[in-house]
């Protein structure tokens, strides 16, 4: 079975490099995508409150036998939730739809900068944290300017940021930012949603790898240095997107994937979304 490789976070968590992630898989057909997932070998998910899914997760994970220790499970608070009392209630929320008794990686799902809670929220999740009920803590979604507010503020830095990222929206400055301050970089809609898996670059590299471009994407993230959650509903796919550790993208390849940088968003902008 494939072994993903771990990426070691702020506070010494590890997480798995490469996960399943969940977005917009309706709950009755969550558990089923989720059996598959795990079954092909993946051991991180991830969801979120907003998903509507967690109980479909819970019921995969509880139903695979897997040792609670060997799964890394992360879940999102949504927006509505942020500030202090509502934040603690949607978590135990989460934990109850999930099943479990801790997350491994609980995030703010959106800085929503027009509420200007996110601060107030983040204590809330370090609480949660010093309870035991979640092993790391981190923003989504979160841009620059958001996380030296948060950092100036609480003093703490989060462990991850989860952003839309892909070869569309390349994410330069924020990666080299979040490399400055121990930040892991994990890339949402890896796959641009499919959206770069026509681009001429991507087929061409490969059909010299003899891989799928889907494949050629996820390998390119994980040389970067994301952590990757492409979602899938396609057992193939599914399989497919972890068969990804047997090739290696030359440094002339990831130069001409860097090139195909456009400001491609499949997703609202952190400035904005509220
Ligand atoms: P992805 O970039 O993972 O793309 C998923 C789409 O690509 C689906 O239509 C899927 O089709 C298709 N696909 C998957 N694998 C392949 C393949 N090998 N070949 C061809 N097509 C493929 O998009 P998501 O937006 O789902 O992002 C991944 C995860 O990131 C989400 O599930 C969620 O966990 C997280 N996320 C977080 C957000 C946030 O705000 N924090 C926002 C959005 C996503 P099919 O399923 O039909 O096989």
């Amino acid at each position: 079975m494939t072994s993903v490789p771990n990426v070691t976070l702020n506070n010494d968590v590890t997480m798995p490099q490469l996960g399943f992630g969940v977005f917009q898989v309706p709950d009755e057909e969550t558990t089923a995508a989720v059996a598959t997932a795990l079954d092909a070998g993946y051991r991180s998910i991830d969801t979120a409150a907003v998903y509507g899914n967690e109980r479909g997760v819970g019921k995969a994970l509880a139903a695979s036998g897997i040792p609670r220790e060997e799964l890394f499970v992360t879940t999102k608070l949504w927006n509505d939730d942020q500030g202090r009392d509502k934040a603690a209630a949607a978590f135990d929320a989460s934990l109850d739809r999930l099943g479990l008794d801790h997350v491994d990686l609980y995030l703010i799902h959106w800085p929503t900068p027009a509420r200007d809670l996110y601060r107030q929220t983040y204590r809330e999740l370090e609480r949660i944290l010093a309870g035991g009920r979640t092993r790391a803590i981190g923003v989504s979604n979160f841009t620059a300017a958001h996380l030296e507010q948060l950092i100036a503020d609480t003093g703490v830095v989060p462990a991850v940021n989860q952003v839309e990222l892909h070869p569309g929206l390349q994410q330069k400055e924020l990666r080299a930012f979040h490399a400055e301050h121990g930040i892991a970089t994990e890339a949402w809609s890896p796959l641009a949603q499919g959206a770069v898996l026509g681009d001429e670059v991507i087929a061409d590299i490969a059909q010299a790898h003899g891989a799928t471009p889907a494949q050629v994407v996820l390998r390119w993230h994980l040389q970067i240095g994301n952590i990757v959650i492409p979602k899938s509903v396609t057992p193939d796919r599914i399989r497919q997107n972890l068969d990804v550790f047997g090739f290696d993208l030359t440094d002339t390849e990831l130069t001409a994937l860097a090139g195909l940088d456009r400001d491609l968003r499949t997703g609202p902008d952190p400035d904005t979304f509220n």
